[in-house]
């Protein structure tokens, strides 16, 4: 299936990987950006464990990507666990990495995703206060991150919002959302967003869904909520993986379509460190990597 979309490659991607855990995971995700970088994204971006869990297999990551992919690379950030002093510490150092991009996050809190979150005492207490400090240090374009569904420990979407417009009026470039498969839902909030002033891009994350089992699982954890049609478009396919991979990547890309229909043409796609079914995503809405169309082109 190709969408035939008169926006079709009039639409802007960028990819979000996180950092390898073994030598098998690592060659992966190296065949995932050679294949990616094709696609031409404005940025990729690589997640960072909370309290700097991952800091070592992150910056080995994005200083690799700088070195050798030639992609815009962004680091992902979060300041929980830390004080103002080892927060800066690790700007310095992704500074020092060439990173100009940096997305700014809170995280989740240290004692698990559910518990209340406790502040270093020392350190920033959410992600706006690290956007300001971001913003103060001067050098960097930053993200934030943005829930259409509100984040689980928020009261409300307008709890959510108000953060936002916080993070945007600290001085944030643009907003990732959190995945979401009902439009319907980001519509509504941009509502909101727009009546509330905020004027930052806010970028709908993708998630083209590898194993929907697993999605769910996850999910419930990042206060994204899994529609039943879902169900119904993945039944009967678990023991059919192709025929699953096809329709993981038709559900994708007619959520992208739709939403391209309704305005947006920036999307923010979670990678999982694998190129084939976000390939077979943004083939189906006409888009080619450039190696691709130029030897298309040539023959
Ligand atoms: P904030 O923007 O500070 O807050 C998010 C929302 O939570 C706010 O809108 C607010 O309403 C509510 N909230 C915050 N604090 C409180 C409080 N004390 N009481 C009540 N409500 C509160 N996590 C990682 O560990 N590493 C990553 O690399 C990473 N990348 C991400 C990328 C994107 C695009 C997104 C959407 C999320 C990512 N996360 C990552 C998850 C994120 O760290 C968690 O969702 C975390 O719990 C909140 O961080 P934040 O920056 O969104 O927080």
């Amino acid at each position: 299936m190709t969408i035939a979309h008169p926006a079709r490659n009039a639409f802007r991607v960028s990819f979000e990987f996180f950092p390898p855990k073994s030598p098998d995971m690592e060659h992966q995700l190296w065949e995932t950006v050679q294949d990616l970088a094709g696609f031409e994204p404005d940025f990729v971006s690589v997640t960072y464990g909370a309290g700097g869990t991952t800091k070592a297999p992150t910056f080995n990551t994005v200083q690799r990507l700088i070195a050798e992919s030639g992609l815009v690379t962004a680091s992902h950030l979060t300041c929980v666990d830390a004080d103002r002093a080892e927060t800066h510490q690790v700007i310095d150092e992704l500074a020092g990495l060439g990173v100009r991009h940096i997305v700014a996050l809170r995280g989740d809190p240290s004692s698990g995703v559910g518990t209340a979150y406790v502040p270093h005492p020392d350190g920033y207490a959410n992600a706006a206060e690290l956007v300001a400090a971001l913003k103060a240090i001067g050098g960097f374009e930053i993200s934030v991150s943005a829930y259409p569904e509100k984040h689980p420990e928020s009261t409300d979407v307008s709890a959510d919002i108000e953060m936002l417009k916080r993070k945007a009026d600290a001085g944030a470039d643009r907003a990732l959302t959190q995945f979401f498969f009902d439009n319907n839902v980001f519509e509504d909030y941009m509502e909101k967003v727009l009546a509330a002033g905020i004027t930052i891009p806010v970028i709908p994350g993708i998630m083209p869904i590898q194993n929907l089992t697993q999605l769910k699982r996850f999910a419930g954890r990042c206060g994204s909520s899994v529609p039943a049609f879902l169900d119904e478009r993945f039944a009967g396919y678990d023991d059919k993986p192709e025929d699953r991979a096809k329709v993981a990547a038709d559900v994708a890309a007619e959520q992208m379509d739709d939403l391209m229909r309704r305005g947006t043409h920036e999307f923010h796609i979670y990678s999982m460190n694998r190129a084939p079914l976000v390939s077979a995503v943004l083939e189906r809405l006409g888009r080619r990597p450039i190696e691709k169309a130029q030897a298309g082109a040539a023959a």
